[in-house]
């Protein structure tokens, strides 16, 4: 059965007129430098000026946007941001996490390269993409407080999300001629939401055989990814680690003025420098306009515009081989000129037409566009065998506590185990565990059989009428007779 989104091939998407916002900070200076250098590239492209940022936040639009924006994002499909400052204090919302979401920008690519020896890096030969998945995880926002000591986040991993990532990442190195794709998880710990990021990336990676597929466990992979990027290729991570990892390989590829970043959804794409508005060097002249020029460039190509972005990928890089340099890379051993943002944008527009002598030359030689795919949701049996009931207790005394609610077990679902944060304490608990106020009490089927909705319900009532404070329950679900949920550490 086909429900779900569909996906559509990205030269449907062709709409030669971009939105743009000039953003905050030394977002108009950049962007201005980032213009001029497309027009004079002759990029066959209308603009489409809308406002972001600092100004709609202060005029009471609390997402940084005014539904003008929103309309012209929407019917021109790409956006090119300057970036943008979140003013101080409450009330207002991230305009980058709320544009991800509402326009299902589910992938966040960020290559992250070094130019050694015309840029100053430890890591010469460093040249890595890092796919990020863009909505879900940790970063759904969805948190409670439970207890006097207890606070939750809820990690959601889902199939369509990982699938959705998993094959843009196996797409994105087939486009860009990349050899390899590693995943980084942490399912050794987290067993079902990272398990599934894993399960999922390897069921894909069958279908992409010319690209080497391996799974890392993240805090290694992520150390190793520190310590030698050059052994990685493309990296493919949930929301989380990769927006830390990111952030490491922008900023040990030589500086953070230099790097661009795509978020890629179905239907629109949103393209940027990762630095932010930089208020410390606002107006001064001095920014440097590469992040944003290379977020062009992934525009450019990502619109099949391949031949204007290698055009300038090749002004910008002969710019910065000939050792004209703004000043956060600027080296006196290195640099032939300091560049204020215009002289160096002046200096890229003199330069197009011209190729590289020591960097690779860009090339897109692949002529591959990334393919998007349609989702076809499955469905599975799912049976309910018992429920973890979360009580708030300020006692200290898991033996003593898990006696006396045991005896609020009814007919179908007895107490099975007790846990506090995670690990076992009831029944033969240590007692060196540290128990907060918060306890996992897992009533379950006695005899295994499927239970129903109005068997966990009497559970509940039963805990209650026994004199606990229920704060939330989680029902225990086996799927086409396969475990549902974790054990208790312990267990
Ligand atoms: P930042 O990236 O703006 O600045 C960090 C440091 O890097 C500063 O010293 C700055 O001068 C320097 N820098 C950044 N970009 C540069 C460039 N192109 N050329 C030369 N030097 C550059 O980070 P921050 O100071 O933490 O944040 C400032 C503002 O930017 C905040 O309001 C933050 O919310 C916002 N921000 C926006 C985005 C975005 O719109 N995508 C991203 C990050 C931060």
């Amino acid at each position: 059965m086909f429900i779900g989104y569909t996906f559509v091939k990205k030269n449907n998407l062709m709409n030669k007129t971009i939105t743009i916002a000039k953003g905050d900070g030394i977002g108009p200076e950049i962007m201005d430098a980032t213009l001029k250098i497309l027009k004079a590239s002759d990029a066959p492209l209308n603009l489409e000026q809308v406002e972001l940022g600092k100004r709609a936040y202060l005029a009471g639009h609390t997402s940084g946007i005014t539904p003008e924006s929103w309309d012209s994002i929407i019917k021109n499909k790409y956006l090119l941001k300057a970036p943008i400052s979140t003013p101080q204090g409450g009330g207002y919302k991230s305009l980058n996490v709320t544009m991800r979401k509402t326009l299902n920008l589910f992938a966040n690519v960020r290559p992250c390269k070094s130019y050694y020896p015309y840029v100053d890096t430890k890591h010469k030969d460093m040249d890595v993409v890092v796919i990020r998945e863009n909505e879900e995880d940790l970063y759904a926002g969805i948190e409670h407080r439970q207890t006097d000591e207890v606070e939750q986040c809820l990690k959601l991993i889902t199939r369509p999300g990982c699938e959705k990532i998993a094959r843009f990442a196996f797409e994105y190195a087939l486009a860009n001629n990349r050899k390899k794709v590693t995943c980084f998880v942490k399912d050794n710990i987290m067993k079902q939401t990272d398990g599934l990021f894993h399960k999922v990336f390897n069921e894909l990676s069958k279908e992409y055989q010319s690209i080497k597929a391996e799974v890392m466990i993240v805090d290694i992979a992520t150390a190793k990814l520190a310590e030698r990027p050059e052994d990685f290729d493309v990296v493919v991570a949930p929301n989380l680690y990769g927006d830390i990892i990111s952030d490491i390989t922008a900023q040990i590829s030589g500086s953070v003025g230099l790097c661009g970043t795509s978020n890629i959804g179905e239907d629109c794409a949103m393209f940027e420098a990762i630095h932010g508005s930089a208020p410390d060097i606002a107006g001064k002249g001095i920014a440097n306009p590469s992040g944003l020029i290379q977020a062009a460039i992934q525009l450019l190509n990502f619109m099949d515009l391949s031949d204007t972005a290698k055009m300038i990928e090749n002004a910008w890089k002969t710019t910065i081989e000939e050792g004209y340099h703004t000043a956060d890379i600027h080296n006196p051993d290195i640099s032939k000129k300091k560049m204020s943002t215009d002289e160096f944008a002046d200096m890229v527009i003199a330069n197009l037409g011209q190729k590289p002598k020591n960097m690779m030359p860009a090339d897109y030689s692949t002529g591959k566009s990334i393919q998007f795919y349609s989702y076809h949701r499955h469905e599975h049996k799912k049976e309910a065998l018992g429920v973890d009931i979360f009580i708030h207790h300020k006692g200290t005394d898991p033996q003593f506590f898990g006696d006396n609610l045991a005896k609020a077990g009814t007919d179908k679902l007895q107490l099975q185990m007790i846990t506090n944060r995670g690990v076992k304490v009831w029944p033969d608990g240590f007692d060196q565990t540290f128990c907060t106020d918060h306890w996992r009490c897992r009533f379950y089927s006695m005899d295994g059989e499927p239970v129903s909705a109005e068997d966990i319900l009497e559970a509940y009532r039963s805990c209650l009428s026994h004199g606990f404070d229920v704060i939330k329950t989680e029902n225990l679900y086996q799927f086409d007779g396969k475990r549902g949920f974790s054990l208790g550490q312990g267990q």
